[in-house]
């Protein structure tokens, strides 16, 4: 049993659509859908960019309080 990638309901695999089916949300995808999903969430959940333009600011702060 493996949790869907969107909400983290229960999969359950459905023969007719050759597909797990999310039982919480209706989800339906594939084996490589859901490491494509799961791939996918993971690279949002890191914001690189953010964590760079916080640092950024931190800097700009920490320069401009140094004058
Ligand atoms: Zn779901």
């Amino acid at each position: 049993m493996s949790a869907c990638p969107e909400c983290g309901g229960n999969l359950k695999f459905d023969p007719k659509q050759k597909r797990h089916v999310c039982q919480s949300c209706g989800l339906a995808v594939t084996r490589e859908e859901i490491d494509e999903i799961r791939s996918k969430n993971t690279s949002l959940n890191t914001n690189t960019e953010d964590e760079k333009e916080r640092r950024r600011k931190d800097y700009l702060k920490w320069w401009s309080t140094k004058k």
